[in-house]
């Protein structure tokens, strides 16, 4: 490990990578990364489809669970996490995706000063390596690879037929002129390989003698002097141990970089003292303002063989896919989507997501016989949730409240989206494929039922961010340059700081800004 390196970054995530590739380009600088996790050396992730083995791998996923959920029936929600090199980019569905330019704009006005769209876009293009070639809202020769599927299932052509079908005009770029419309979605991969970012930026920067990445060492707190963030206290092979750094940047996710702070005593001064911690510096918004996409998976029978998660792990796609990085092995099952207007929203309000397979509870119900499922969330909720201690104990997981549909506009919003998904598989291009509905189930079709097929099974699609919001007001956890309000030394740059949810997947988002914000510490 280095010793006393300038920038210290917890967790070797999305934007943790893209931090350590980019802040030790320059050689004076020592950089030091440190992961819970351990190395991202399966094949299980290189190999997209690997997806669907990777929940039972054990040891790479923190496997969090919400607590009880008032409007879910009480049900608590698994919460996948990566906990391994490249974190949630090392287990994700590599869709790549950037939002809607008005999202950023959105933020600038609430007070995040030089996020607005105009702002973000050059470091979308600085992070990409788009296999399409370059154009004004695409970049080349960056680290992160972005590509078409090298081999496309055909149901996934007949959900975009579908779509069409319903009123959906074809878009053949998601992150370009519009976001709007049904297509293909564009994945993170190079040559048929998962590019997580630990592949896309750490992998290439690991030789360079000012990187130190540690792996299986959990950050336990942030250690301070006065108001300054002097290093952090760690647990590695089962001992403590403390390194001393010039800055510290949390880089732990929208559940762990809360979480660190609380334990750390940064935090709403209440609820820190009502547990016994001193309190070090009083910030109320800390763990606040939790947004997530909570989705409802549509789900039909079918009359053909679509993707069974077991055939993939069969020999046949396996050896396929190691001799020519093809077949089925390359997927990444959400292989289509959508983006739709509720009715008289001004812009998409409902995203779609396509999965040639019966996927019952994140693919952990394997249910029997083959099917298809259209998956429905809502982009912007106005449900806010928290993440707050449940115990001092640094290695206990968080409670998360994620407080899915307090707002009542978020139900009504899935509901328009489950409309939308029914009107798809019901549509021509489905006839002779379509059997039985499963979820809702065909009987369902009054609001009472709906409501309630909604309550029973809604589910994360696994976009939490915003528990340390960035912005300027009392309840800002961060300012614009990501550096924790009231503190020195210590920033946090990850999915927590996004002040509200964009619309669409997180990864592209959380990249851009890691990427942002390393190139304003080099003043490049
Ligand atoms: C199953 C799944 C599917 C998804 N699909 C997509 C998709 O298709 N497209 C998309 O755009 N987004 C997708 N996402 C979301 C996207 O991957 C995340 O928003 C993004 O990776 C978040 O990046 P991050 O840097 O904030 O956190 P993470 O990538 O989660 O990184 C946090 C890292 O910090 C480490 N860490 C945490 N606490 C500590 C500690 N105390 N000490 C040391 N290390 C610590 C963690 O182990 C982890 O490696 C998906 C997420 C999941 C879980």
């Amino acid at each position: 490990m280095a010793i006393h390196p300038d920038v210290l970054i917890v967790g070797a995530g999305s934007a943790g990578c893209v931090l350590a590739a980019r802040l030790s380009e320059d050689g004076a600088r020592r950089v030091a990364l440190i992961e819970a996790g351990g190395p991202d050396d399966s094949l299980f992730i290189r190999m997209p489809a690997g997806l669907a083995a990777i929940a039972r791998i054990k040891g790479i996923n923190w496997r969090y669970r919400t607590e009880p959920e008032a409007e879910l029936n009480g049900r608590r929600l698994y919460w996948p996490r990566g906990r391994v090199l490249g974190g949630s980019s090392s287990i994700n569905a590599m869709i790549y995706m950037r939002g809607q330019p008005a999202d950023y704009d959105g933020w600038a006005a609430s007070g995040a000063r030089g996020w607005a769209f105009s702002d973000v876009l050059p470091y979308f293009l600085r992070a990409e390596d788009q296999a399409r070639g370059p154009s004004a809202l695409h970049g080349v020769g960056g680290p992160l690879a972005v590509s078409d599927l090298r081999d496309r299932c055909p149901l996934a052509a007949t959900f975009i037929a579908a779509a069409t079908a319903a009123g959906l005009a074809e878009n053949p770029d998601f992150n370009g002129a519009t976001q709007e419309g049904c297509g293909w979605y564009q994945v993170t991969q190079r040559d048929g390989e998962r590019a997580s970012a630990s592949r896309a930026y750490l992998a290439p920067a690991l030789t360079r003698p000012n990187l130190t990445v540690t792996t299986r060492a959990q950050v336990l707190r942030v250690l301070f002097e006065g108001e300054r963030a002097v290093g952090v206290e760690l647990v590695r092979d089962g001992r403590r141990e403390e390194i001393r750094a010039g800055e510290v940047i949390l880089a732990g996710g929208a559940i762990n970089s809360p979480q660190l702070l609380l334990l750390s005593g940064v935090g709403p001064a209440a609820e820190l003292e009502a547990l016994g911690i001193k309190v070090r510096h009083a910030l109320p918004g800390v763990g606040k303002n939790l947004q997530d996409h909570l989705d409802y998976c549509t789900l039909y029978q079918a009359t053909v063989r679509t993707y069974d998660f077991s055939v993939l792990e069969a020999l046949g796609v396996l050896a396929r896919y190691l001799l020519t990085r093809r077949g089925p092995g390359t997927s990444n099952f959400a292989e289509a989507g959508a983006f739709a207007r509720s009715p008289g929203a001004d812009r998409p309000d409902l995203q779609l997501h396509f999965v040639p397979a019966q996927l019952d509870d994140h693919g952990r119900n394997r249910l029997p016989g083959h099917g298809f499922t259209i998956h429905a969330c809502v982009l912007r909720p106005r449900s806010r949730g928290e993440i707050k201690l449940k115990s001092v104990d640094p290695l206990a997981p968080p409670a998360i409240h994620a407080r899915y549909l307090s707002e009542a506009v978020d139900l009504e919003l899935l509901l328009e989206g489950i409309a939308l998904s029914r009107r798809i598989a019901r549509a021509e291009p489905f006839a002779g494929i379509r059997r039985g509905e499963l979820y809702p189930g065909e009987g369902v079709s009054d609001r009472a039922g709906l409501i309630a097929a909604v309550r029973a099974k809604a589910e994360t699609i696994y976009h939490p961010v915003g528990t340390c919001r960035m912005g300027t007001d009392p309840l800002a956890v961060v300012d614009p340059a990501l550096r924790v309000r009231g503190l020195d030394g210590l920033r946090v740059v990850d999915a927590s700081v996004m002040p509200t949810l964009v619309s669409g997947n997180t990864n592209a988002p959380t990249i851009m800004i890691a990427e942002k914000v390393a190139a304003a510490m080099r003043g490049a």
